[in-house]
C-alpha cells in the first residue's frame, strides 16, 4: 500500500501536527487532523531559529541539514497561502565572558562555522547600542517565524485539502482501525506536552518545560537586530520587543507569574539600564526530553499507532525536515534518524 491509498488520523494541530499533515497531504495521503484549538506552545513560541548554541559555542544539532530544508518548507507554504511569516533575523550575541569571546574567535576560523559566524570586527568589540562588557559577535543565517501567522495559515492550507476537526480527541472512542465513525489506516499522535495523558505513549520520558516571555516597550533597544545575552530580545513592531524565555522544568501550568517577570527583567538588565515598560506576558509549555532529541516512531505492539513529539526548544528549526523524514519512513522509503526513534525507550512502553 502506498501513502496514496491510506487514511491517517493526526491528533494535535500545533507545529508538529501541522507539519506532519502538510507532508502527508503533499504525499497524497488522506488526512483527518484533530485539534482542540487550545495551543500552549507553538503559538507562544518566539519562533527564533538560531544555528548556534551560545552556551557551548557549538553548532545546533544537524543545523547544516535543517536550515536549507526549512527555508524551502516555509517559503513554499508562504507562497501557497500568500502570506509572509518567515523572516531573516540579524542577531548579535553580547559575549558573557572573556572565555566565551575566545571560543567565538577560535570557532570563526573553522570552515564549518563560517556559514554561521561573522568575523568579529572592531565595531563589534565596541558595539555601544547596548551594554557590552566583553565585545560581541554577529550570527549569520538566523531567522524567525511569525508563529501565529504560520499556525493559522498552516491550518487554513490543511482545511482546503483535508479534514480539520476542531474538537478534543477521545481515546476511549478509538479502536485499532476506527475512531467514532471514521475508518482509518494509521494514527499519529502530535499532542505536545499533553502526551502524558495518552494511553499508548504516556510512558515515554517527555517532560513539560514551562516557558514565559515578556513583551516590553523600549525606546533604546535596537529595532534592527535581535540581541542575545542571558535572554533574547526579539524586535516586534515599533518599539515593542519580546524578551525570554524562562525554563521551568516539570511544570505543566500556563499561568504567568511575577517571579518569571522579575527573572526576565533581571536578565534584560545585562543588556540595558533603561526602565522598560512591561506590556504583555505569556506562558507556554515545551514538550522536552532529557537527551534533547524528539520522540518519533511507531508503537512496538500497535504497529499503526505512531508518535511525533518532543520537539523541545528548537521545534521551528527541526520540525520541517524531521516531519519530511517521518513521512518517508511511513512510506517505507526512508528510515528514522536513530537519535529520534522511540526505539531507544521501547523498554518503557
Ligand atoms: C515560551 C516558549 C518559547 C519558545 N521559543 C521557541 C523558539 O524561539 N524557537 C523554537 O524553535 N521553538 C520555541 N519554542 C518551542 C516550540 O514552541 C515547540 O517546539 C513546539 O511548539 C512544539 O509543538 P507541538 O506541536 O509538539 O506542541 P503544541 O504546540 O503544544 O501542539 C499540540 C497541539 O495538540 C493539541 N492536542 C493535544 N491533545 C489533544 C487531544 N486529545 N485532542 C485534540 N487536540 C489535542 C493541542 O491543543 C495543541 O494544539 C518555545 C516554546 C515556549 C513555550
Amino acid at each position: 500500500m502506498t501513502l496514496k491509498d491510506k487514511k491517517y488520523i493526526i491528533v494535535g494541530g500545533g507545529l508538529a501536527g501541522i507539519s506532519v499533515a502538510i507532508q502527508l497531504i503533499r504525499a497524497q495521503a488522506k488526512v483527518v487532523l484533530f485539534d482542540k484549538n487550545e495551543n500552549h506552545s507553538s503559538v507562544v513560541a518566539a519562533g527564533i531559529i538560531n544555528p548556534i548554541v551560545f552556551r557551548r559555542m557549538t553548532k545546533s544539532w544537524r543545523v547544516d541539514e535543517f536550515l536549507p530544508y526549512l527555508k524551502t518548507f516555509y517559503a513554499k507554504l508562504e507562497e501557497e497561502t500568500q502570506s509572509n511569516f518567515f523572516h531573516e533575523l540579524p542577531m548579535r550575541r553580547l559575549f558573557s565572558s572573556i572565555q566565551e569571546r575566545e571560543f567565538w574567535l577560535q570557532k570563526q576560523l573553522k570552515e564549518s562555522f563560517q556559514p554561521f559566524l561573522n568575523f568579529v570586527t572592531e565595531d563589534d568589540m565596541n558595539y555601544s547600542v547596548s551594554k557590552n562588557e566583553f565585545g560581541s559577535g554577529r550570527v549569520r543565517d538566523a531567522h524567525f517565524v511569525d508563529v501565529k501567522t504560520f499556525i493559522s495559515k498552516g491550518k487554513e492550507w490543511i482545511s482546503q485539502r483535508a479534514e480539520l476537526v476542531h474538537e478534543a480527541f477521545e481515546y476511549s472512542e478509538l479502536t485499532t482501525t476506527t475512531y467514532k465513525n471514521t475508518v482509518f489506516d494509521e494514527i499519529i499522535f502530535c499532542e505536545g506536552f499533553e502526551n502524558n495523558n495518552n494511553p499508548w505513549f504516556k510512558s515515554l520520558p517527555l517532560d513539560q518545560t514551562k516557558g514565559q516571555t515578556l513583551t516590553i516597550k523600549s525606546n533604546e533597544l535596537p529595532t534592527d537586530v535581535s540581541l542575545n545575552r542571558k535572554c533574547f530580545v526579539l524586535p516586534l513592531e515599533k518599539n515593542l520587543f519580546k524578551i525570554g524565555s524562562t525554563y521551568e522544568w516539570h511544570n505543566p501550568t500556563t499561568t504567568i507569574t511575577d517571579e518569571a517577570k522579575t527573572e526576565i527583567l533581571g536578565h534584560l538588565s545585562y543588556l540595558t539600564d533603561e526602565k522598560v515598560e512591561p506590556v504583555f506576558q505569556e506562558a507556554g509549555i515545551r514538550p522536552t526530553t532529557r537527551d534533547r532529541r524528539p520522540l518519533i516512531g511507531t508503537h512496538p505492539n500497535h504497529r499503526n499507532f505512531h508518535i511525533f513529539n518532543g520537539l523541545g526548544a528548537k521545534g521551528y528549526m527541526t520540525c520541517p525536515l524531521l516531519s519530511f523524514e517521518f513521512v518517508q519512513y511511513l512510506a517505507q522509503v526512508g528510515s528514522l534518524d536513530k537519535e529520534v526513534d522511540i526505539k531507544r525507550y521501547f523498554t518503557k512502553l
